[in-house]
């Protein structure tokens, strides 16, 4: 064979997604520096305030993070700015307009706009900047409602969204593609992670915003406080879902972190699932619920079927560590430690 400029197309743009070449796909163990300096944008959510946790406990100590009052990440300028004089080497983006069917339901504009303003500026920030490793953190709604199951990544765009949150997932969906486009573009290490639900301490407990898991916990424990009146849950009850404890979701960040990965795009769950009905007899279990639950079928139930194929990050090296029910009751453990000043995202 000649140089390498007379090799064929296919062989010299053999990147993600390019299918010419199928060779085993490995990671690379990078030597992470423990004073690299990581911006964890959303530190304070649930799934940064887990990153953070899980970084700082393997001794990385050049963590930042700005709340949105100190730095609102939908102010281009602003991100540019920090970004110019901050200089971190990582970024990993946990922030994003974050809720449950109903929010997304009733607040279609913000859930598309604010997530992309925030992701578009954090990710043109960090190529501006030379940050060469970005972690984008997406959700399984990116996936088609009808697509097989259980969901694979290469089934992205391959047919319609679930209506209900389609704009949130339009607007991870671009963010996931602008980070594919600058690893062919500009061969930087920028990779998407697609996390199941996930649920943990730090989760948004307000009835309005929350997702299921959340939103079952509250339920059940107020109704227990009430004489353990009959709690009224949405939908059938049948469909099936998957749960992972959001410190789970953490290690797979630094996991993605502590080796380049070879593809853009990694679905992180358990690979398991149960009907909404089984969970909700889980919750109740282990809050100690004994009333009635009523489902008001009137309600939409969503997606019939939601489990991911995580085989990809399985084959690399992760799974996840903690179980349901431990989940749940690590869960329930810090709501009543903390049931004066949970969280609440008002809209
Ligand atoms: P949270 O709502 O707990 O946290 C979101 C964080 O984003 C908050 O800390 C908030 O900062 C920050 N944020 C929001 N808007 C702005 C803004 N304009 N400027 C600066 N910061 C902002 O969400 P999660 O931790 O649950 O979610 C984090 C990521 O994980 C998201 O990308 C989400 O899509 C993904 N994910 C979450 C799932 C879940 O079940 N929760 C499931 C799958 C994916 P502050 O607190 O300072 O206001």
């Amino acid at each position: 064979m000649g140089s390498i400029e007379q090799l064929p197309c296919w062989l010299l743009c053999v990147t993600d997604g390019a299918k010419p070449w199928k060779a085993a796909k490995k990671r690379q163990e990078i030597e992470m520096n423990k004073t690299t300096k990581i911006y964890i944008a959303g530190h304070n959510g649930m799934v940064g305030s887990s990153v953070w946790r899980a970084l700082a406990a393997k001794g990385y100590t050049n963590l930042i993070g700005k709340s949105s009052k100190e730095l609102d990440l939908k102010n281009q300028q602003a991100v540019q700015d920090f970004f110019a004089s901050e200089k971190p080497e990582v970024v990993i983006d946990a922030a994003a307009r974050v809720g449950g069917i109903l929010a997304n339901n009733d607040f279609p504009y913000q859930f598309l706009m604010e997530n992309m303003q925030i992701q578009n500026n954090l990710i043109d920030a960090a190529l501006k900047n030379n940050v060469d490793k970005f972690i984008f953190l997406g959700s399984s709604c990116i996936y088609p409602k009808l697509a097989p199951q259980p969901l694979k990544e290469e089934y992205l765009l391959t047919d319609s969204l679930e209506p209900t949150n389609e704009w949130y997932a339009l607007a991870k969906i671009t963010g996931v593609k602008a980070c594919q486009a600058i690893r062919k573009q500009f061969n930087k290490d920028y990779v998407s992670l697609m996390p199941t639900n996930l649920y943990g301490i730090h989760d948004n407990f307000d009835l309005a915003t929350s997702h299921v898991l959340p939103a079952m916990m509250r339920k059940f424990h107020q109704a227990k406080e009430n004489n353990h009146a009959p709690v009224t849950l949405w939908g059938s009850g049948t469909p099936l879902r998957e749960f992972l404890f959001v410190d789970d979701l953490a290690q797979a960040v630094v996991f993605a972190l502590e080796n380049k990965l070879p593809d853009y795009l990694y679905n992180v769950g358990t690979g398991e699932d149960l009907t909404i009905k089984q969970l909700a007899e889980t919750i109740q279990r282990i809050v100690g619920h004994q009333g009635k639950i009523v489902w008001d079928a009137s309600k939409p139930d969503g997606t019939p079927r939601k489990l991911m194929d995580i085989s990809k990050m399985h084959a690399l090296g992760w799974k996840h560590q903690v179980q349901l029910e431990q989940g749940i009751q690590l869960t329930y453990d810090w709501f009543l430690e903390n049931r004066d000043g949970f969280k609440e995202v008002k809209m």
